[in-house]
């Protein structure tokens, strides 16, 4: 039992000022298995008035890019160390399986604060243009205090999205972890201690949405990242539209898997079990539209409902594991909801359905629908499980028509023994990422969404910048 009674804030631990308290559950066990304060309104004001005294007054925003990618190094440093703990940590807190967890949970957030400890010395934080009436100096500053609001399915990795960034541009930020997976952030915050990131540069406050929302409009705050619901993000980008608050928002996803003609089966099948059901299918940019052409159709059918049955469902922790339990019974109840409502419309399952694999902890099987049309509700809202939508195509155009028929723009791959002719369809597809025979986010490209996938981008040379400010000091001859 990992109980916490502080708060992470101005660089020390404060008593929360509430007596609220978030119980986080074991999805696996559903026993409770850490307990952390509920902040309140009060607790953000706290710490977003040590972020904003840091910003305004201490050391950081004034130190140069190289001396904060020192601290961000130490940071990267003992986080490399301690990997393996942060992904016990986050496996136990939302039901992960540990080989996932092993690289999305914990090496990958760390390669994200490496690459941008490393970015800091090749950026142009500054240069020189020639204007009108002489030289002009063109000036990057950090935006100032950051409101960073995540979600519980990749809490470190989407967190530290915000973070890395943010910090190495010289920002403070108050992260605000959800309530079902707060754990990870205690981890961070000593390990930020120990690297000697200065009080009041992170601060963390594990809270709801009400006092998410509170946080996001807050006078003290400047700029805000979210990751989460398109529900939640076009209610902040509402709140951040009225304050003219600038907002990244990462947001859902429905993404397609365009099997070409010419694709090794063998190979596709394989990388669906990444592409499509990482992380238990709670990943925003899971591919879970999979397109086949009508004349493989069977052929991908019977492969897809073979590979996704003989998954191995259990405890997360075990190694053997590719399926866990999804993150709360809620989670359970809208997964299986959706399984209902395929079976409402006509498809058809060739793989799981609604008998729970176990009968303690929030299982749900692995299920492919086929017999799909891309207008059935299962082809267009957001699961956020491990449910897939077998669908056909006829033509190339008709598979580049259906994976672009979708609200959402964040994802998709293409499956083909043509890479040339791949990158070639990817291009055509209106999405922020589109892999091909693979899915993959690397640390120095962008990654977000078009359309209701959201707003900006993370990652890359793309992410530093949306926490900096542009300033032009022009001067005469
Ligand atoms: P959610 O939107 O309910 O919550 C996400 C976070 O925002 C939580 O910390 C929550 O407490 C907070 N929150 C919710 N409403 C808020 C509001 N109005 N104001 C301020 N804070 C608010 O999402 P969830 O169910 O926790 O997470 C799953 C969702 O996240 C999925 O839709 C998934 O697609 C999305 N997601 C997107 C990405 C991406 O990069 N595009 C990555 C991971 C998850």
């Amino acid at each position: 039992m990992r109980e916490h009674d502080r708060l992470f804030i101005g660089g020390g631990w404060a008593a929360p000022a509430g007596t609220g308290v978030i119980d986080v559950v074991s999805p696996h066990t559903e026993e409770v298995v850490g307990r952390v304060p509920d902040g309140t309104e009060a607790d953000m004001d706290r710490a977003v008035q040590a972020a904003r005294l840091a910003f305004d007054n201490g050391p950081w925003p004034r130190m140069t890019p190289a001396e904060r990618a020192a601290v961000l190094g130490r940071l990267s440093a003992v986080y490399a160390e301690r990997q393996q703990e942060m992904a016990d940590l986050i496996t136990e807190e939302m039901g992960s399986p540990i080989l996932f967890s092993i690289f999305g949970q914990a090496a990958l957030p760390q390669m994200v604060l490496q690459y941008y400890a490393d970015l800091a010395a090749d950026f142009t934080w500054e240069d020189e243009r020639p204007g009108m009436l002489g030289p002009v100096t063109v000036t990057r500053e950090p935006v100032g205090v950051v409101a960073a609001i995540y979600p519980w399915n990749v809490p470190q990795f989407t967190l530290m999205l915000k973070l890395a960034p943010a910090l190495v541009a010289g920002c403070t930020v108050v992260a605000k972890p959800s309530p079902e997976a707060p754990l990870d952030a205690y981890l961070l915050a000593e390990w930020a201690r120990e690297a000697g990131v200065p009080d009041g540069v992170l601060n963390f406050v594990p809270a709801g949405r009400e006092v998410g929302a509170y946080l996001v409009s807050h006078p003290g705050v400047d700029k805000v990242a979210f990751t989460g619901s398109t529900a939640a993000g076009r209610s902040i980008g509402e709140a951040c539209g009225r304050l003219l608050r600038p907002a990244t928002l990462e947001l859902g996803g429905k993404s397609a898997a365009i099997v070409l003609e010419d694709a090794d089966l063998g190979t596709t099948i394989e990388g669906f079990k990444m592409a499509s059901l990482m992380n238990n299918g709670e990943a925003c940019a899971a591919q879970t539209r999979i397109l086949a052409p009508r004349s493989r159709y069977d052929e991908i059918a019977d492969a897809l409902g073979e590979m996704v049955s003989a998954l191995t469902v259990g405890d997360p922790a075990d190694y053997a594991t590719e399926i866990g339990p999804l993150v709360a019974r809620r989670q359970q109840d809208r997964v299986e909801n959706y399984i209902r409502i395929g079976q409402d419309e006509g498809a058809k399952i060739i793989a799981g359905g609604l008998d729970r694999p176990h009968d303690r902890g929030w299982y749900v099987a692995p299920t492919v629908f086929a017999d799909v049309s891309n207008d059935m509700r299962i082809a267009r809202e957001e699961i956020f499980g491990p449910v897939l939508t077998l669908i056909p195509y006829e033509t190339e155009d008709d598979a580049v028509r259906i994976a672009n028929d979708s609200d959402y723009g964040l994802g998709g791959s293409v499956w083909t023994a043509d890479v040339a002719h791949g990158v070639e369809v990817a291009r055509r597809i209106r999405t922020g990422s589109c892999g091909v025979n693979l899915y993959v986010l690397d640390p120095n490209t962008p990654f977000g969404g078009y359309k209701d996938s959201g707003l900006g981008r993370e990652l890359g040379p793309e992410g530093l910048t949306a926490y900096l400010e542009h300033k032009a000091i022009p001067r005469p001859h």
